[in-house]
């Protein structure tokens, strides 16, 4: 997908961003929150800009099920990492384990940051819209908001810890 430039650093408008898919305006989203976040911290260490913003991180060791690889979550202020899956995903696929960690921690931190200012597509249906798209002769080609949100915490990730462009960060919830 091309990058559409935005200079200024800031959230472009949405009327400027009529001609663009729903999900480059997602990814783009990802990318200026984590450009701004890491100018307004001053480092682009998710630990550290968690810790700052008072977010909470748990440690848990679930161990999950081989077919689930939940890494990570967000609930309530809370991110949630899971270390031995952590783990588990960083030997089978060689990624070095601290990358990873920063990854998913900056995928859950994009969470908390959609929550806390939601994007102007993050409310793109009405109830009643909502009710519609699940219609069959009212589906619409936009993605779901949850699968918006998925791609801005990616894009957020990826821009933030640029060592962990891979699919792995996809994985967490
Ligand atoms: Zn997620």
């Amino acid at each position: 997908m091309s990058q559409v430039p935005n200079p200024t650093g800031t959230e472009i408008t949405a009327s400027g961003v009529e001609h663009l898919s729903w999900i480059q305006r997602a990814k783009e989203t990802g990318q200026d929150r984590a450009r701004n976040i890491r100018d307004k911290h001053g480092t682009n260490d998710p630990f550290q800009i968690a810790l700052e913003g008072d977010i909470e991180i748990n440690r848990d060791t679930w161990d999950g099920f081989d077919s689930v690889q939940l890494l990570g979550t967000y609930s309530d202020d809370v991110i949630t990492l899971y270390e031995a899956q952590i783990d588990r995903v960083a030997d089978t696929a060689d990624i070095d384990r601290i990358v990873l960690r920063e990854a998913v921690c900056s995928h859950e931190l994009a969470h908390y940051l959609l929550e806390q200012n939601p994007p102007e597509w993050r409310d793109q249906y009405s109830p009643i819209e909502r009710v519609l798209r699940w219609l069959p002769l009212r589906r619409t080609s936009r993605p779901s908001r949850r699968s918006l949100e998925e791609c801005a915490a990616h894009s957020f990730a990826t821009t933030l810890v640029p060592e962990s462009v891979v699919s792995f960060a996809q994985q967490s919830q």
